[in-house]
């Protein structure tokens, strides 16, 4: 995908549509696929941690999410031409997937905040079937089961709201190859507002 570096990470400078048909070919291919919506705060833990820069080098997509990074491609003279919020993100890919009839996974956030997400996103979003749905608070040695729990349900997206330095997109990139599922994008406090 075109791309500006910052700090040497790949930004897309695809805008919203291009993004989301860039991961509908990945839907359809199956082919795994990890979506980072990159901000100022995650580029500078990768700075900090070798480890966290890795994960954001080899994810398969970084999007521009927050004006910092808009403004930072601006000042390295090859502007993105739009922020891609994950929020915004979240929804486009729904409603894409009520076109093409895919299917989610839900996974982070409190309990009864991702039940609600479920219950919400089903109504808003009839013709996406919620494959499944578990809260964000367990630790590595659940890991196993989670991702097996994952793959059984064998959804076409999974969004996961955890803590995006260290349960969150460490985590996707941990376990992408094993998921089976060709797009796994972290969310953020998205759910929590989904919940309201
Ligand atoms: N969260 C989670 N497990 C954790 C820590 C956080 O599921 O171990 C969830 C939390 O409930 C919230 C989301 O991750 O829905 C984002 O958490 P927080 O608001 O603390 O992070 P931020 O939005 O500041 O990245």
């Amino acid at each position: 995908y075109p791309a500006v570096p910052i700090f040497g990470l790949p930004f897309s400078k695809m805008n919203m549509a291009e993004t989301v048909a860039y991961l509908a070919r990945a839907v359809e291919a199956r082919r795994p696929t990890q979506v980072i919506t990159g901000n100022p705060i995650m580029v500078m833990a990768a700075l900090e941690r070798p480890d966290y820069y890795r994960v954001m080098e080899q994810a398969e997509l970084i999007v521009p999410d927050g004006a910092g990074i808009v403004w930072a491609s601006r000042f390295a003279g090859n502007p993105v031409p739009e922020r891609v919020a994950g929020f915004d993100l979240l929804h486009e890919l729904m409603r894409e997937g009520e076109r093409r009839r895919w299917s989610a996974y839900l996974l982070g956030a409190r309990q009864e905040v991702v039940e609600e997400v479920a219950r919400r996103l089903q109504e808003r979003y009839p013709l996406v079937r919620i494959a499944g749905w578990r809260n964000g608070y367990f630790g590595p040695e659940d890991d196993a089961g989670v991702v097996a729990a994952i793959r059984e349900a064998a959804p076409d997206l999974l969004f996961v709201a955890r803590d995006a330095l260290t349960t969150q997109e460490p985590w996707i990139a941990r376990y992408k190859h094993e998921l089976g599922v060709p797009v796994m994008m972290g969310v953020g406090g998205s759910f929590d507002v989904i919940a309201g």
